[in-house]
């Protein structure tokens, strides 16, 4: 088995939208499933050498419960056991998709719906909603993306890094949350010609400026993407669609927009 490093999220995706329903893991095997996954794959080891004991006391089972989910793991190919002696159980743990029982085109198919919401947020308009606008400004952190004064919600406007005028769009990747000063202070420049202004005025330190200039070009190379709330998943897919079809509606609006 390949010990490549995992991707967190998408194991504990596939976990949940695969590997628990159609491997029909009882509660147990959950609980104990994702712990030795948590103590060995997560950690890099593809094995892992455990007593029931630790295993127990980790999962909040009984030993009778533990041992039984350990067997239940083993049948359905989410564990092989590799040996059992005094210093415990050895095993390979397994990943969702290396698990025989779960299907791999479902996983080819969660992980295109995935790179299709990629797609989806390039192409949204993030001045299409209000949970959209907001995306940006809690991407900031609350301050200005220039200046960096903390901003409050009546302080604060999405200003267009590269203006509309220059076809700039309406991307997250051109969208930064600023101050009032610094958005109407900028007008048509260039924002790396306005950062090196305020640097010039006084209002950036040497280090803040190459700092700035850093996140300028993170920005226009999609790293700087708004963090979306997982557990609000589902209302952010239908936001991200509402804004581009706004987007279509009304693309090349306005250069400075209130929220
Ligand atoms: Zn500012």
């Amino acid at each position: 088995m390949k010990n490549k490093k995992l991707d967190a999220a998408e194991v504990w995706k596939q976990m949940e939208d695969l590997a628990a329903p159609q491997l029909r893991l009882s509660v147990h095997e959950r609980a104990v499933y994702t712990y030795l996954l948590r103590h060995s794959r997560i950690e890099g080891k593809p094995r892992l050498r455990f007593s029931i004991g630790w295993l127990r006391r980790g999962a909040g089972l009984t030993i009778r419960a533990a041992r039984k989910a350990v067997r239940g793991l083993v049948a359905k190919g989410a564990l092989r056991m590799i040996g059992r002696g005094r210093e415990g159980h050895l095993v390979e743990v397994r990943v969702p998709e290396e698990i025989r029982g779960v299907r791999a085109g479902e996983i080819a198919a969660c992980r295109a719906a995935r790179a299709r919401e990629l797609d989806n947020l390039e192409e949204a308009d993030f001045l299409g909603s209000p949970e959209l606008r907001e995306a940006i400004h809690r991407r900031e952190g609350g301050r200005c993306f220039y200046c960096g004064r903390q901003l409050s919600p009546r302080t604060r406007c999405l200003d267009h890094v590269v203006p509309l005028a220059h076809l700039g769009g309406n991307s997250y990747r051109n969208l930064v949350s600023s101050c009032r000063e610094c958005n109407s202070l900028k007008r048509e420049r260039q924002p790396s010609d306005f950062l090196r202004w305020l640097y010039r005025e006084g209002r950036l330190s040497a280090g803040e400026l190459s700092g700035r200039l850093r996140a300028l070009a993170g920005l226009g190379a999609g790293k700087l993407r708004p963090a979306l709330a997982a557990a609000a998943n589902g209302k952010w897919k239908l936001e991200i669609r509402k804004g581009v079809r706004e987007g279509l509606r009304r693309r090349g609006s306005r250069s400075k927009v209130e929220g």
